[in-house]
């Protein structure tokens, strides 16, 4: 017994180490062996042990070009490999459905977006829909040498991000008592391994990886589009509540007396003008409440630019306790209207780096 408990937890260690250098090649760009094991703690022998197994999971592949000053192997750069596993992003909103592929580089492979009017639209129709563009996507993504590990689907409601169900997306008028279980449904139209999650926790997400995020450890993204959410960001690591429902910023009242809300009720932030100021009463509880270092504010919000987000900060300054010593920071998000989908993809890549074992060694002799 003691001795097969020290294999498991071997293989549990490796696993680890994989996922370490992985994840620090995902994020931190190409580097050589001895590099990687200088920024990881592990020694180099282990680190080129590591990066050989990743390489004949095709997840990690040594770039040609030595860097100048070193011969041969000793200086070639490894990177987190393009163009063989990748990530399908799915998203349903309120008036379109796209898939997205991404690969470990970082690089979009493959963009469909479809749209049309999802709003009462019967669930079912809207997932078969979004289950011809996933399969176009994931046909485009072979024909470049892409299999994909694993596929995530964005979506404008109360998301268990455990199982995949949707409880409700109001501005869909999916209200959860018709059995409403898109991911569900996608796995039995055979798309496997899809999970779900809240847009606007996924577009935080992309944002932390790719976007004005990278330089913050606590920020609140605001997405903005026929529905409003936002998605929490404290110290690296999303907000997401007990239940995966944090961060529904849309349905914060902004005038109790205002117009009725798909939420059942009045004056919420999304009914609402959507002015600067509107914005910054709706964040002013969520600024006292954690603190962020700044307010990304994405989609509709982002096109609006910089003196828009200006003005959302200067209104906050104002609202807020602690602007007099820590001023207020809102900025216009850089990602575009995917960065939902962007998230999405890279959650389900970060399955890939989390276990890198789950993608097979191609070309192994098969065991007798
Ligand atoms: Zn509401």
């Amino acid at each position: 017994v003691a001795r097969k408990l020290v294999a498991m937890d071997l293989g549990d260690l490796r696993r680890h180490h994989l996922s370490l250098v992985l994840d620090h090649l995902v994020r931190e760009g190409p580097r050589s062996r001895a590099r990687l094991a200088a920024e990881t703690g592990l020694t180099k022998k282990t680190v080129s042990a590591l990066v050989a197994d990743l390489i004949d999971r095709e997840l990690v592949e040594e770039l040609d070009t030595p860097r100048p000053g070193t011969v041969g192997r000793p200086g070639t750069d490894v990177a987190a490999a393009g163009r063989t596993v990748g990530g399908l992003g799915l998203e349903i909103n309120v008036d379109y459905v796209a898939a997205y592929v991404l690969d470990l580089s970082g690089e979009v492979c493959v963009r469909h977006r479809s749209d049309g009017d999802n709003r009462g639209v019967p669930t079912d129709r809207v997932v078969r829909r979004l289950r011809r563009l996933a399969m176009a996507a994931l046909d485009a993504a072979a024909a470049r040498g892409i299999r994909c590990a694993g596929a995530t689907l964005a979506l404008p409601g109360l998301v268990d991000p455990t199982s995949g169900t949707l409880f409700v997306a109001p501005n869909l008028h999916w209200l959860g008592d018709q059995g409403d279980a898109p991911a569900e449904a996608l796995r039995l139209a055979g798309l496997d391994a899809v999970r779900a999650d809240n847009e606007a926790n996924l577009a935080a997400l992309a944002e932390l990886r790719f976007g004005v995020g990278r330089r913050l450890s606590s920020f609140v993204y605001v997405s903005g589009g026929i529905g409003i959410g936002a998605g929490v960001v404290l110290d690296g690591r999303l907000l997401r509540g007990a239940h995966g429902f944090a961060g529904e910023l849309g349905h914060v009242v902004i005038d109790p007396a205002g117009p009725p809300c798909a939420c059942g009720a009045r004056g919420c932030l999304e009914v609402s003008d959507r002015s600067p100021l509107a914005v910054a009463t709706a964040l002013r509880s969520l600024v006292h409440l954690l603190d962020p270092e700044a307010v990304v504010l994405g989609g509709t919000f982002a096109t609006l630019g910089e003196a828009n987000a200006g003005e959302v900060a200067r209104h906050l300054d104002r609202l807020t306790l602690g602007a007099r010593w820590h001023p207020s920071l809102a900025v216009p998000s850089t990602l575009g209207a995917d960065a939902a989908l962007l998230g999405a993809a890279t959650a389900a890549l970060d399955r890939v780096v989390a276990d890198p074992t789950i993608v097979p060694i191609l070309n192994e002799e098969p065991s007798a």
